[in-house]
């Protein structure tokens, strides 16, 4: 049996995660799961996969748990800090799938104890960069990326020199709103954000789908998992969501992986990784599908992806000032106090002012994240 621990069992990558494990009995034994504050799910899930751990970060929900996993033999944790030492416990894998900077903390307690890490969350490594990637090669940890993209890319590398990569093109769906003129844009709402027309997935993500945020993020986040450089780095639009990102190599081979979209197809690869497992994912068929096509991003509507570029061509504390404004301006689009077309705005604002100095360990990274939010959040106060 492979140990398994779990940071985010009760979203969207949870429970593709769970799914796949769901089908492999025998084959894992679940330390740590966690959640936000969904209580009620976190113990039923801890209860079906026996899990030696639940963690819920919101400590007023510890009571609800506790109570919930009574007579279980299920210990029952609560805090940022349980968290963190639920992290620490390690596990042959990690499955890190945490939304947002709030998963940074653990996984980087994951990663320092030399395992093999899954990571979905990629706030976590847009905010930490650097830090991060240094902390995976001094406790020697493995990181496997399950961001669709991610993943795409790195089975496309393998076995290859990165030292022959021309170029590594991320795909992206381009969101629910990529055919939307501007008017259109700014009446947005959240309901229509969160539809995501190829992908079900948490709200977060969904509105980082639809302001090209997801991309953005995912661009820095390859610039740390790929080192190939920045301009060699380069996004396209892909409405249908099928070759999740290619890579082009110096002789005129371009690699891609296709498959449906489906997150378990990633965290498969992960789990069974450096092997294969099965899925209960349908196979592909692309005479069904009939075309796949591909079109230049529109930077004029959303200009995510130029801010994401040039906060991973600024390095340092600049990606963490842009991801934590942006988790701010996410939160505040989805309880409706501001407009869709004022989220990469509120960033832009953000990353104006704010400039602190690179961060050299974890601790500097959250410091930076939480100043950076409290100007995003005084920002979306004062102008709405
Ligand atoms: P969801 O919103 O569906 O789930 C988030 C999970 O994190 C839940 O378990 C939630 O608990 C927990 N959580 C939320 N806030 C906190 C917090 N402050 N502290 C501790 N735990 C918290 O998100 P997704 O599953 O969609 O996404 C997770 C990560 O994976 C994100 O970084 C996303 O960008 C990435 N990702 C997601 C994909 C997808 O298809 N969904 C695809 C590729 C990447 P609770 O339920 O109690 O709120």
């Amino acid at each position: 049996m492979r140990t398994l621990s779990l940071l985010g069992a009760t979203g969207s990558v949870g429970a593709s995660t769970l799914d796949l494990v769901r089908r492999q009995p025998g084959t894992w034994g679940v330390r740590a799961l966690t959640a936000h504050s969904n209580a009620a799910e976190l113990a039923r899930l801890a209860r079906e996969f026996s899990a030696e751990v639940a963690v819920i970060a919101d400590e007023t929900r510890l009571p609800e748990l506790r109570a919930a996993l009574s007579g279980s033999g299920i210990a029952a944790a609560g805090g940022a800090a349980a968290l963190v030492e639920a992290a620490a416990r390690g596990a042959d894998l990690t499955v890190a799938a945490i939304v947002g900077c709030a998963g940074l903390a653990p996984t980087m307690a994951a990663i320092e104890q030399g395992g093999i890490i899954a990571l979905a969350n990629k706030e976590a490594l847009v905010s930490a960069g650097e830090v991060m990637i240094a902390a995976v090669a001094t406790h020697g940890a493995t990181l496997l990326p399950i961001d669709s993209e991610h993943n795409a890319i790195f089975q496309c590398l393998a076995g290859n020199d990165p030292a022959h990569v021309r170029w590594i093109t991320l795909t992206a769906s381009g969101g629910p709103f990529r055919d939307w003129p501007w008017e259109r844009l700014c009446a947005a709402t959240p309901a229509e954000a969160v539809r995501h027309p190829n992908w079900d997935m948490g709200a977060k993500i969904s509105v980082d789908s639809a302001t090209m945020f997801n991309k953005g993020l995912e661009l820095i986040e390859a610039h740390h998992l790929f080192p190939v450089g920045l301009d060699r780095l380069r996004i396209i639009v892909h409405p249908q969501s099928i070759v999740h990102s290619m890579v082009e190599y110096r002789d005129g081979s371009t690699l891609a992986q296709l498959g449906p979209s489906d997150m378990r197809v990633p965290i498969a690869s992960a789990l069974a990784w450096p092997r294969r497992m099965d899925t209960p994912c349908e196979p592909l068929d692309l005479a069904a599908i009939g075309e796949l096509t591909f079109r230049k991003p529109d930077e004029e509507r959303f200009p995510a992806t130029r801010l994401a570029r040039e906060a991973a061509q600024a390095g340092g504390a600049v990606p963490a000032v842009l991801n934590a404004a942006n988790e701010v301006a996410v939160a505040a689009f989805l309880d409706g106090q501001i407009p869709f077309t004022r989220i990469a705005a509120h960033v832009e604002n953000v990353l104006n002012a704010y400039a602190p100095p690179p961060p050299a360990c974890l601790t500097d990274v959250l410091a930076v994240d939480s100043e950076a939010r409290a100007r995003a959040l005084q920002l979306t106060l004062s102008v709405g």
